[in-house]
């Protein structure tokens, strides 16, 4: 994921997920055999629940430069339209994090997804949008200026929340977590009430995402076109043919 000469700047939202991503670059970037420096940012959205200078202190004290940046453009949406959907804010926010990032020099951005947040886009993916993908573990930004990367994709959550609580990190919670009856949280209450009988749950599933069979799966463009009839490789893929299932 990481080059070396890279500057990587890590999205510090705050969360006790970007605190923890912050400390092992840390210590990736004292042993890697690659060469990279680290900086952090935060966007804020409106949307913190508490006063974020203790973000910029604690980040400071490892001795990382630290870049605060008020999105006005997300503080209008809010206001304009309270109730607007994640669509919507991770829009406004990826355009505020490329800007800022410019700014910095740098040419990777770490983003603090764990192996839950895998594993929960999964299934989101899956069951809302009838795709089977999740997230990028790496990739490159829309205009390929920025590579994307999410170190914590084989982390659960429980390793980022015992880390954070015992480093005393000052968490700065986000709004939206205290939203009741959202799919997320239904899909966590999910995992948990599955995983008092199946603990393992959540790693079987990251295991399964790089462990694909497409031969067991419908999606024309990955079975042999000896057997199906001589579809081409370029043939229609399964939400186009069965378009009754996708909802919006
Ligand atoms: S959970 Fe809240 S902050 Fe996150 S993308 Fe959705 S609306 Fe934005």
């Amino acid at each position: 994921m990481i080059r070396d000469g890279d500057r990587v700047a890590v999205a510090f939202s705050g969360g006790k997920d970007s605190f923890t991503l912050l400390e092992a670059l840390l210590l990736l970037a004292r042993r890697a055999p690659v060469r990279f420096t680290v900086c952090a940012f935060t966007i804020e959205q409106g949307k913190f629940l508490r006063p974020i200078e203790p973000l910029g202190e604690w980040v400071r004290s490892r001795g990382v430069d630290w870049t605060y940046y008020r999105d006005n453009a997300s503080h209008r949406l809010l206001d304009e339209q309270p109730e607007h959907g994640c669509d919507l804010c991770s829009r406004y926010r990826r355009r505020a994090v490329y800007e800022v990032v410019r700014s910095l020099g740098a040419n990777t951005i770490a983003f603090g997804h764990t192996g839950d947040d895998f594993v929960e886009s999964f299934l989101r993916n899956a069951m809302f949008t009838g795709r089977l993908s999740a997230l990028p573990p790496v990739t490159l930004s829309s205009n390929g200026d920025f590579r994307l990367i999410r170190p914590l994709c084989f982390v659960k959550e429980e390793i980022t929340r015992a880390w954070a609580e015992q480093s005393g990190a000052p968490i700065v919670p986000c709004g939206c977590s205290q939203k009741t009856g959202t799919v997320r949280g239904k899909l966590r209450d999910l995992f948990a009430d599955l995983e008092r009988e199946h603990p393992h749950l959540r790693e079987t599933m990251l295991s399964a995402m790089g462990n694909l069979q497409p031969g067991r799966l419908l999606d024309p463009r990955f079975l042999d076109p000896a057997l199906t009839g001589g579809a081409p490789p370029e043939a229609k893929a399964a939400e186009e043919l069965f378009p009754i299932f996708m909802e919006p």
